[in-house]
């Protein structure tokens, strides 16, 4: 008998196109030809991760014990760095027993929230554009979501008075994301004591994912939990990937209420068995020598910022000083979506940039280029971009 034919589940079949997969055709095809592509598209580091960590990692990873499973919510070692870490940064007094959870990269931790937060039925609060993990696993917890736009006129903040009375009775849960990506915004502490104020009168959680939070170039963005109250309401998901160029290495963390870091284990704990322990360690190396080892990385990202903003606005783009991430948001140029003005500069000046309506379809007006590249690459791509002749943005 034939077997019947393999139909993927419902959930998949119900998520959006990929929305990049076009231009990432593209891209591939060009790469293939030969083409001398410049790739601002990935938001993935280019340098390699810092020595010390490194060499803390070879250290470690000799450690019989480390080969085991690692139960638990992360090496109590690696909580209590967390701790001070919390602590030296943000003035944040935070308990490593039971406030601090270690992730597979904050990834992980923002795809299982959800289902430990959300009950079908309930509203899930997702900003517009966004990293696209907050809208998947809020469906994928049978809940609707709420989008919020996010707009240049508004410093790229939802606009939390446009959301009607009947969504806030219903939402649960709220994905905030500062330093922001795509748009580079950051958000000041009135901004996250106004939300505070509204998780704890409406009852939803909020998700601040930080993933940026070390990537900034004046003043330090601050945490969600300086709020007064905010530790009663509030998840913080960190990174290092971005902060220590470690992207492949998998590490993160959530810290903030203990019933909700409870609640996102009990999800672990079900599906994954824990952070290679050696990879912890070397997490806290990371985190101890913080200082030294980030200050170089954003000194390097500052100058590629500075480089980009200033070539394309000696070409006649409008291109706002990105304050935070490595990102730059560009408007597109009059007459352009995000789509034909990224297919133009694959097709023509051989760059990689992103859509913004891949993040969401109020981004469509944007593309977005990350300074994941070296220097003189940048200056080429100005130039190149600069024969093109556009309109100005
Ligand atoms: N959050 C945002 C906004 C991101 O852009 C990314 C990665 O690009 C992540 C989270 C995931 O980072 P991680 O490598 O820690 O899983």
């Amino acid at each position: 008998m034939a077997a019947r034919s393999f139909e993927k589940s419902e959930r998949l079949r119900k998520l959006p196109p990929y929305l990049f997969a076009e231009i990432d055709k593209k891209k591939k095809a060009a790469i293939a030809a030969g083409r001398d592509i410049i790739n601002l598209g990935v938001g993935d580091p280019d340098r390699p991760t810092p020595l010390p960590i490194i060499r803390s990692l070879q250290k470690h990873v000799e450690h019989a014990p480390f080969h085991q499973y690692a139960l638990d919510q992360g090496a109590p070692e690696f909580r209590r760095a967390v701790a001070a870490f919390f602590k030296k940064r943000y003035g944040v007094e935070v308990n490593a027993d039971n406030e601090v959870i270690g992730l597979i990269g904050s990834k992980e931790g923002i795809a299982h929230l959800p289902l430990g937060v959300l009950n079908p039925g309930d509203v899930s609060l997702v900003p517009d554009p966004c990293y696209p993990v907050y809208r998947t696993f809020s469906w994928f917890s049978g809940a609707e979501t709420h989008l919020m736009p996010l707009r240049a006129e508004n410093n790229f903040l939802p606009d939390l008075d446009a959301i009607p009375a009947d969504v806030w009775r219903r939402a649960r849960l709220m994905f905030l994301n500062y330093p922001n990506n795509p748009t580079a915004a950051v958000a000041s502490r009135a901004f996250f004591e106004r939300v505070v104020g509204l998780a704890r009168e409406h009852g939803f959680v909020i998700a601040q994912d930080a993933a940026y939070a070390e990537m900034y170039y004046d003043e330090p963005p601050p945490s969600i939990l300086e709020i007064p109250g905010a530790k009663e309401v509030a998840v913080e998901l960190h990174s290092f990937s971005k902060t220590f160029n470690m992207t492949g290495w998998r590490l993160g963390f959530a810290v903030g209420s203990a019933p909700i870091v409870a609640a996102l284990a009990q999800v672990k704990a079900n599906c994954d068995s824990g952070i290679f322990t050696a990879i912890q360690f070397a997490g806290i190396t990371a985190l101890e020598q913080y200082d030294e080892l980030t200050r170089p990385i954003r000194q390097l990202y500052r100058e590629r910022r500075d480089t980009l903003v200033s070539g394309l606005r000696s070409i006649g783009w409008t291109v706002p000083t990105p304050p935070a991430t490595f990102y730059v948001w560009i408007p597109c140029p009059a007459g352009f979506t995000s789509t034909e003005l990224c297919t133009k500069l694959l097709d023509e000046a051989d760059i990689v940039t992103t859509p913004g309506v891949g993040f969401g379809s109020t981004a469509d007006g944007f593309i977005r280029m990350a300074l994941t590249v070296e220097t003189p690459r940048i200056k080429e791509a100005v130039a190149r971009i600069g024969s093109l002749k556009l309109p100005p943005g």
